[in-house]
């Protein structure tokens, strides 16, 4: 029978209890005779607690570019990624005192290989066949989300949410029927549930809808894992880890867009993301290779540029160019800019309290207006838009952060995707 992956978030493990009805949901699950495996997560709050310490104890830019030789970060992910080593230990002691013969396994006894970029690595191959021996033999293999280790030994992890990636990682890798992702909301919604209080759940959405709601900031899952995910076939159902097992729920399945009814909605989903800044630097010279010498010298820095808008200035012959990053990234940004004079503008500036809220969906490819019932959403608020960028399945606006969760709000019901009263 084809195995089958479970992962539970940080919440779903928070606390002994919470473990405990994990442990219900692995043994329920068992019952069925697949082989299991099961990925964990730190429990809630672990992870920010390790890279404070990590931190205070030194360990600087562990989500920047990538340093050479030993910097600060492999010790970093030393010691973030002790919190999951904890978690698989206590679920593996749950399942056993409900009858289950169960192991915990650490990255490097399975082994998942990644790259060496410390704090955001990138997993290369899994080593499978010593777990995959003791599943079949109906032992429950435990192993921690989040970690790797390099070729040389050196522990990995796979940037904030990567358990999620570990577990679709481990689906491709045996072969999975499915890679079940236990969190605490009952499937993937119409938007953050926490913001929209109708906010519907989604009985299915295409990886490509996916991909765009996470990397757009919907945090449910991590985008790495939609990728892989929708590169492998790996069929992904979110489900709540907070019902007993037993108890029916549908949850989301992300699948292939075929499989997605053509009931089809036009917009699927609305995602906001706050970790952004807007740089500004005006009064650029408005002639050739200009654009291509800071987009240049940002890419050196390492520097991920989303948003560009160009426009001309007052002064002849000037143009103002206004581009988006991470919040972490944006000093980076200014310093590889104003790095040496050639480029010649007249004035940066940095704003951070800006915010990107976007619509997803695949109905879009076929449908007109949907720009204009976004713009037409956002101006009845009083919002003013400072840039905007789409794809063929999404569009994607910059804000002022204050109306963040108007904006939201605001398209979720011009879409028509508020839940009936
Ligand atoms: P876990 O700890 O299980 O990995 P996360 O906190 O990473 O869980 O992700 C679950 C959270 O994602 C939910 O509590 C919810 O607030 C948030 N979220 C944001 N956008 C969405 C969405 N469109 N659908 C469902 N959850 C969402
Ligand atoms: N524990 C890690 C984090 O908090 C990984 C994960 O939960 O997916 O980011
Ligand atoms: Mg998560």
């Amino acid at each position: 029978m084809q195995p089958l992956v479970l992962k539970f978030g940080g919440t779903s493990m928070g606390d002994v209890e919470r473990i405990q009805r994990a442990a219900r949901i692995v043994a329920a699950e068992r019952a069925g005779g697949r082989p299991l495996c099961v990925v964990v997560s730190a429990m809630s709050g672990e992870t920010d607690r390790l890279v404070k310490l990590a931190r205070a104890a030194g360990a600087e830019r562990p989500e920047g570019p990538a340093v050479s030789g030993h910097g600060f970060d492999d010790e970093y992910d030393v010691i973030v990624s002790t919190g999951e080593q904890v978690a698989t230990g206590l679920l593996a002691l749950a399942l056993r005192q409900l009858g289950v013969p169960a192991r915990s396994w650490q990255n490097w006894q399975i082994p998942i290989r990644t790259d060496g970029h410390h704090a955001r690595a990138r997993i290369q191959s899994i080593e499978d066949g010593a777990v995959g021996t003791h599943m079949d033999s109906g032992e429950v293999a435990v192993i921690p989300g989040f970690q790797g280790v390099t070729q040389d030994g050196r522990i990995t992890t796979l940037g904030r949410g990567g358990s999620d990636t570990s577990a679709v990682a481990m689906a491709a890798a045996l072969r999975a029927q499915r890679c079940d992702i236990y969190t605490d909301v009952d499937g993937v919604y119409t938007t953050d549930p926490r913001i929209v209080k109708g906010a519907q759940r989604l009985d299915r959405i295409a990886y490509e809808e996916m991909l765009e709601l996470a990397s757009l900031g919907a945090k449910v899952l991590q985008t790495r894992s939609v990728e892989l995910a929708m590169a492998h076939r790996v069929v992904v159902r979110v489900l709540s880890s907070f019902i007993e097992p037993g108890v029916a729920q549908i949850g989301t399945l992300v699948c292939a867009e075929d499989e997605v009814k053509m009931e089809q909605r036009i917009v699927s989903g609305v995602a906001y993301s706050r970790d952004e800044a807007r740089v500004a630097l005006f009064g650029v010279p408005d002639s050739p290779g200009v654009a291509a010498e800071i987009f240049g010298r940002l890419a050196q820095a390492g520097v991920n540029v989303d948003m560009i808008v160009q426009s001309q200035a007052r002064r002849e012959g000037a143009q103002n160019i206004v581009f988006t990053v991470t919040e972490r990234e944006a000093q980076r940004a200014l310093d590889a800019v104003r790095a040496g004079a050639s480029i010649g503008f007249e004035e940066a500036q940095v704003r951070r309290d800006v915010a990107k809220v976007s619509v997803i969906g695949i109905g879009m490819r076929s449908h007109a207006g949907v720009a204009h019932t976004m713009f037409a959403a956002l101006a009845a608020k009083g919002i003013n838009i400072e840039a905007i960028s789409t794809s063929e399945i999404k569009i994607s606006v910059l804000i002022d952060a204050q109306y963040v969760e108007l904006a939201v709000r605001a398209l979720h019901t011009a879409y028509g995707l508020d839940a009936a009263a």
